[in-house]
């Protein structure tokens, strides 16, 4: 018998609110431990939680770009355990009436699109974090109580690369949201991974098992390439599987067993009595629908179709936006929006890369942290975007050569000077008068007897040689298809 996977991810994701959930305290990242907190989320007795109107309108966001419903009715619940980091000894969550449900995502899979239902997007609290040194432990509760959102997916994933993908999807449309900033190394996305796996064509399903706490997206592949064949051979070999929670372990590479369902919490939900229920108006819910974006998905694809683009540039253009944002109204402009690509990709974003390398490793070198790293960005570029334009023309219009561009362009990235201006200065314009490159083919065909004797040999590639000889003695200026015609009129006559 064939087995097959049955996976539904749990993604926590942080907001990126400027306050916390319930109280002003910062949302801030990477503070000294306990300089974020106050009353409310430190959990003391006798506070009152006012809910972050910013997390609820992100949730609603979130869930309208997860294609959900955002039902008029929501509430908080209490979901009740003891934990050192979480100091109110409960969590505010949405049990039973999310703020969103019913969603979907779609996203690009082997070659086609996989859907992947969406149960829920609902609205949570962060905990704090445990320290543990030598001799005793302490808890930063400056996370405790910065918004969550959890993201509950239908069992509708059937692969670990599958599940990559999902992940990798949903974080890209929380960032084109703007809604987290999806930080991984610093635990802003983390997610449950529940799966079971049951004959091939069978529709009951089996005994579910959660890997809990995964904080890196390839983690999560490694932890269900582990753990799919493992559940296939307990059951093949005639074993059961029972309900139970896993705990990954990224240096060995296996997952291994926590507690079973017996051992489960019981977390005795009960709506939470210091906040009214939340009753979104149809003014409010078109203030956050103006808050909807193209999704990337769509921009890939509006990208192939508008533009011509092949699906690599697209793609590249869905990862950048920045980039994607820099080359549109260029492609909008020009009569060949290819061309614009190749040289936003291939020269503008290889320079880029190439000058910020040199910045890092010189800023490094003077000690300066990671993130206060200067860095130059399209908006600090010497030169308009329409000088791109314009550089694109003169290719086009056989004023310079491909050659010659690359000169132009690196001096404008330099100086900031115009392509017209470079051009002129520099002398490049491209040779077609006739008569000059005859002359200059003459010269080249009397210095080079071996590659005139391989082409009247019937050897055509020969030619290049002779072209690039001609391309020499004219410093790049020659226009290259002109000489090549008039070096095979006169080889042949
Ligand atoms: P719980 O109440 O224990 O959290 P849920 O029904 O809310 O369980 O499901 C949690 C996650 O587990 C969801 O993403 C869901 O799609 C997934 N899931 C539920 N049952 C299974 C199963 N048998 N195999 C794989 N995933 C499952
Ligand atoms: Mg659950
Ligand atoms: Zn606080």
């Amino acid at each position: 018998m064939e087995y097959e996977a049955v996976i539904g991810l749990e993604t926590h994701v942080q907001l990126n609110t400027k306050s916390k959930m319930w109280c002003g305290c910062a949302n801030a990242y990477g503070a000294a431990p306990n300089t974020q907190v106050c009353p409310v989320c430190l959990g003391l007795p006798g506070v009152l939680p006012v809910p972050n109107e910013e997390a609820l309108r992100k949730t609603t966001l979130t869930g309208y770009l997860l294609n959900c419903e955002i039902p008029r009715f929501a509430k908080f619940d209490r979901k009740n355990y003891f934990y050192p980091d979480a100091p109110k000894n409960y969590q505010l969550t949405q049990y039973d009436k999310p703020t969103t449900a019913n969603g979907f995502v779609e996203f690009e899979f082997q070659g086609g699109l996989a859907r992947v239902r969406i149960t829920r997007a609902h609205l949570e609290e962060d905990v704090g974090k445990s320290f543990h040194f030598d001799r005793n432990s302490g808890v930063d509760f400056n996370r405790a109580g910065v918004p969550l959102m959890e993201i509950v997916s239908e069992p509708d994933i059937t692969s670990a690369d599958m599940a990559y993908e999902y992940l990798n999807a949903l974080k890209d449309i929380l960032l084109y949201g703007g809604v987290s900033d999806c930080d991984m190394e610093k635990g802003m996305v983390r997610c449950d991974v529940n799966v079971s796996v049951r004959p091939v064509g069978t529709q009951e399903l089996g005994a579910k098992i959660e890997i809990k706490n995964m904080n890196s997206f390839s983690g999560v592949r490694r932890a269900l390439e582990y753990e799919i064949p493992r559940q296939i051979a307990v059951v093949k070999a005639g074993g059961k599987l029972i309900q139970s929670t896993r705990r990954w372990d990224d240096t060995t590479g296996i997952t291994e067993e926590m507690r079973t369902k017996e051992h489960a919490h019981d977390y005795r939900y009960f709506p939470e009595p210091d906040m009214m229920p939340l009753a979104p108006t149809d003014e409010w819910l078109a203030e956050v629908r103006k808050l909807v974006v193209e999704l990337p998905l769509a921009r890939k694809q509006r990208f192939i179709r508008e533009y011509s683009l092949p699906a690599p540039d697209a793609e590249t253009f869905k990862n950048d936006v920045a980039l994607g944002n820099y080359f549109e109204p260029l492609a909008k402009q020009s009569s060949n929006p290819k061309a614009v690509a190749n040289w936003v990709i291939n020269n503008l974003r290889a320079k880029l890369t190439e000058l910020n390398e040199r910045e890092k490793t010189e800023q490094s070198e003077l000690g300066i942290e990671p993130a206060d790293l200067q860095l130059t960005t399209l908006a600090d570029l010497k030169f308009p975007p329409a000088a791109l334009l314009e550089l694109v023309g003169l290719v086009e219009a056989k004023t310079i050569s491909n050659a010659a561009a690359q000169q132009v362009f690196a001096e404008m990235f330099a100086t900031g000077k115009t392509p017209a201006a470079i051009v002129q200065e520099k002398g490049l314009a491209q040779v077609s008068d006739t008569g000059a490159i005859e002359k200059l083919c003459d010269e080249a065909i009397a210095a080079s007897p071996g590659p005139v004797a391989d082409y009247r040999a019937g050897k055509a590639a020969a030619l290049n040689a002779l072209k690039g000889y001609v391309m020499k003695l004219s410093k790049g200026k020659a226009n290259p298809a002109l000489a090549g015609e008039i070096l095979e009129r006169k080889l042949k006559g």
